[in-house]
């Protein structure tokens, strides 16, 4: 008997240890071949010793929050991905705790239900924390980086806690994308506000994002690349809404979506990636850059 699936299952339990698990089942878009192995872990202690016994075999393994900026490959993943399902939220004051495993939309109506102002324009937005962190993700002029303070983190096998400059956020970027590293929670520092009012802005927020389309999808696909540049608009410009390669197409709703319409592939996704890329640097001398994560063997 493989080695590896043994040791999976003493330390995570046969049944939260999944075998050849399709991807598309795990994320957003829909999407993905099998994953060698796909386990899912509910604590912290766990999640270190599985990691760290991952890291002294060699063995690579995956991340996985919500699969919500995702696009797996149709060869599906010959590793381990994790899903750490760890959800405790907790209050210090003004200092709000969640486990990377938390829906951000959890800590969104925590903050709410403890009168915690900061993170109503995060409503809607479909991440983990730890997904969230490592994004940097943001909306309407925000970002979790303005208020995700502190985190802690596996690096190397060893329990580190980041602060401040060390966690480098920028646009759609933090230092998890520069050097590995296993989020395992993070703090958020809010403001005192009142709940009626912050239940007003997130019921605001709710309603813009409704525009969005509800198709399977990872949100934006490019990275603005720069101050003024919208992409969906200049894509919009260009004619390509609806553009479709098999059943993944440009959403006419919103230009930088691409949605499954039922059975895309990632071969079709990446078709209309790159299709848009050529266009939209061939229109304005701006080559894009994908803000969704590849996993898995990406094959053009
Ligand atoms: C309908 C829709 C709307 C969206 N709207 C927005 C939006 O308004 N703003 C925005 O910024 N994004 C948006 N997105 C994209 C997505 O919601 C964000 O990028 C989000 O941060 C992804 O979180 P996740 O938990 O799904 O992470 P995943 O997509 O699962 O993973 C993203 C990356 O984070 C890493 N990661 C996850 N957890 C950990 C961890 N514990 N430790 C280390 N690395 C980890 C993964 O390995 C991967 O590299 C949208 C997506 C969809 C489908």
């Amino acid at each position: 008997m493989d080695i590896l699936k043994n040791y999976l299952i003493h330390l995570c339990g046969a049944e939260n240890v999944k075998i050849d698990e399709p991807l598309a089942k795990w994320t957003t878009f829909r999407v993905g071949g099998p994953a060698r192995y796909l386990v899912l872990v509910a604590d912290k202690t766990t999640l270190v010793r599985l990691v760290r016994g991952l890291e002294y075999i060699e063995c690579p393994y995956f991340i996985l929050g919500l699969g919500a900026n995702v696009l797996a490959s149709d060869l599906g993943y010959d590793g381990v991905v994790i899903k750490f399902t760890g959800h405790k939220i907790e209050q210090n004051d003004v200092f709000v705790y969640a486990d990377a495993g938390a829906k951000l939309g959890a800590v969104v109506n925590y903050a709410r239900d403890h009168a915690l102002t900061g993170l109503e324009w995060a409503t809607g937005i479909p991440a983990t924390v730890g997904g969230g962190v490592y994004m940097n993700c943001g909306a309407f002029d925000h970002c979790l980086g303005e208020v995700a303070v502190m985190v802690d983190v596996l690096v190397h096998g060893e329990i580190k806690t980041l602060t401040g400059k060390q966690l480098a956020f920028g646009y759609r970027h933090s230092i998890f994308m520069d050097e590995a590293g296993v989020i395992l929670g993070a703090y958020f520092r809010l403001g005192r506000g009142d709940k009626t009012e912050i239940q007003q802005q997130m019921q605001a927020v709710m309603q813009k994002r409704a525009r969005h389309p509800h198709e399977p999808s990872a949100g934006s696909v490019f990275k603005r690349p720069k101050d003024g540049f919208y992409v969906g608009k200049v894509v919009e410009e260009l004619g390509l809404a609806g553009y479709r390669v098999g059943d993944a197409m440009v959403s006419p709703q919103h230009c930088n979506f691409i949605v499954n319409m039922g059975h895309a592939t990632c071969h079709d996704i990446l078709q209309v990636i790159y299709h848009l890329q050529d266009a939209v640097e061939k229109h304005t001398g701006v080559l894009l850059e994908t803000e969704i994560i590849f996993l898995g063997r990406i094959e053009n």
